[in-house]
């Protein structure tokens, strides 16, 4: 059974302003020079590969200070001599070194060209150490704005944590800050204040004490590992775990949250093993078995860091306590632990090379929320949660942002892209296959970062569907199709309006009594009709208007 509303008079017009008729919307267009050092690929990028990070902070809270280095080991895929390294003011870069020799290093604000001396042979694996310190960015609304979060929990004790997405890495520790080269593993060692815990990604492999009575926490990751998913999370952390029976076998599910929330995070953290069977089930194994999975208490919302989700949801169900589908089924469940969690497969598994393609993280995981719904209250509940939170789009820019300006698209990305994928599942028309394209998706570009194009040509093999004009319609138009039909001597005549070229989506109506596929375009058709009724089918996010 499909949830159905009238959509009789569910359409709204749209003022075009600032887009070429027929054409697609026109982006902004002015960025400096250092959008581009941050957002491309730049030749100080592209000739080496990066292998493995050794990243080493001491954080003091009450100078709201770091300092620290990291060993960047790469591989040489073609010779140079000059290599660009990241780091955003007020951080300093106080020396580089190669094979322990200091490196002369030329600043360009957040971009610092290192100056290397020895060869650098092809396939050769070298590294170099960065030795950095400072204040950094602070977080005013983190996660949006990024930096360091420095606060107090209720007991005064200091709760800090990190958050960059968007950003940049860069803005806490010095790397190479481009999503298409992901490092291969990691090690992260942070010496938290005395009496405080570290919690950062993968797994603890080490804790040593310091003279002062100051430990310092190693944690290692495994697998490849994007930028803005490693962090730093300090507090006056307890810990309790689970074992998850899981698709590749037994799963470590560590949760750390502040001594007073020990209580009710045992209660709201069983969303997390639920969110583990339902995302297993539609996307295929949890990406990072040999990391284990992590929820870890923050002071700001949350993030999809890997393997140590973040979460600041106040342990209540909805989005801090709100339902952002507006039907009931957003408080079914804590949105922070489903929504964070769905980004392991979608985000870090599945990672855009280019931030403009965000909508590969939002939009799938937006659409993973109402895939929760549907695995534990139906396919009906699931369907209700996503049409509703449609209110929320606004069409006010392309879903796809500018390339190599490190520039987001419009926020659409989260419930327009959901809604489009929930509308693509309609054209699929076939469950299974839709959930083995989900699960083919997370296998076929396992631990990889991708471009639209990729995800677009998969989805338009795997479902046979030459889905070109569908994802221009929906990812880089602001448009929203529009079927136009008037009822005329016993026929139903019908169009597409409010497309791009070719565009020619089948969809789904109810017409004379039951429910057909109709096959508009932008000319007029017309089909012999009894009865002059036509209701859209609402799981197609698509307008409709009778003249
Ligand atoms: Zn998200």
């Amino acid at each position: 059974m499909k949830f159905r509303f009238i959509t009789g008079a569910a359409f709204l017009f749209l003022s075009f302003n600032g887009f070429a008729q027929d054409g697609l919307f026109k982006q902004e267009t002015h960025f400096t020079h250092q959008d581009t050092l941050r957002g491309s690929i730049t030749p100080e990028r592209s000739w080496w590969d990066l292998t493995y990070y050794h990243l080493k902070v001491e954080v003091d809270p009450e100078n709201k200070f770091i300092s620290g280095k990291n060993d960047i080991q790469y591989q040489v895929l073609e010779p140079s001599k000059i290599l660009q390294i990241d780091l955003q003011p007020p951080l300093k870069i106080t020396k580089v070194t190669q094979d322990g020799k200091e490196l002369e290093v030329n600043h360009q604000g957040n971009a610092h060209f290192v100056s290397l001396e020895k060869p650098q042979t092809k396939g050769a694996t070298n590294s170099i150490t960065v030795f950095y310190e400072g204040q950094p960015k602070e977080a005013v609304r983190a996660p949006w704005d990024g930096g360091f979060s420095w606060k107090k929990d209720d007991n005064g004790n200091d709760f800090i944590a990190t958050s960059c997405q968007g950003l940049g890495a860069s803005v806490w520790w010095p790397c190479k800050d481009h999503m298409y080269d992901e490092v291969d593993s990691m090690d992260i060692s942070i010496t938290a204040p005395k009496g405080l815990m570290d919690v950062s990604n993968g797994r603890l492999t080490n804790t040593t004490t310091l003279e002062d009575g100051r430990k310092t926490y190693t944690w290692s990751v495994k697998n490849p590992i994007n930028n803005y998913g490693v962090n730093i999370n300090i507090g006056d952390y307890v810990h309790f775990s689970e074992v998850f029976p899981g698709e590749k076998g037994p799963l470590d599910m560590n949760y750390y949250v502040l001594k007073d929330n020990l209580d009710k995070a045992k209660k709201q953290f069983k969303d997390a093993p639920r969110m583990m069977k339902a995302f297993e089930h539609w996307f295929g194994p949890y990406p990072f078995y040999e990391d284990g999975f992590k929820l870890v208490e923050v002071p700001y919302l949350g993030m999809e860091h890997q393997s140590s989700v973040t979460y600041g949801n106040k342990f209540e169900n909805g989005y801090l306590g709100r339902d952002l589908s507006g039907t009931g089924w957003g408080l079914k469940f804590d949105f922070i632990i489903i929504h964070e969690a769905g980004h392991e497969w979608f985000a870090n598994n599945i990672t855009y090379k280019d931030i403009a393609d965000m909508w590969i993280h939002e939009s799938f995981t937006n659409y993973s929320e109402n895939l929760f719904v549907e695995y534990y209250y139906g396919k009906q509940a699931g369907a209700e949660y996503v049409i509703g939170t449609r209110k929320d789009i606004k069409n006010d820019r392309p879903i796809i942002g500018v390339y190599d300006v490190n520039h987001e698209g419009s926020g659409d990305m989260y419930p327009k892209g959901g809604n489009m994928l929930h509308t693509l599942r309609q054209l699929v028309e076939d469950d299974e296959k839709w959930r083995q394209i989900l699960r083919g998706l997370n296998e076929t570009f396992y631990h990889q970062t991708v471009t639209t194009q990729q995800i677009e040509a998969y989805l338009s093999q795997e479902t046979g569907i030459d889905l070109t004009e569908f994802f221009n319609q929906y990812l880089r138009d602001i448009r929203i199709p529009t079927l136009e039909y008037k009822f005329e001597n016993n026929k139903l005549k019908y169009r597409w309006t409010n497309i791009v070229e070719g565009f020619d989506m089948p969809v789904q109506v109810d017409l004379d009594g039951k429910n057909q596929w109709i096959y508009p375009n932008v000319k007029w058709k017309s089909l012999k009709v009894k009865t002059e009724e036509l209701t859209v089918d609402p799981d197609f996010y698509v307008y409709s208007k009778q003249l």
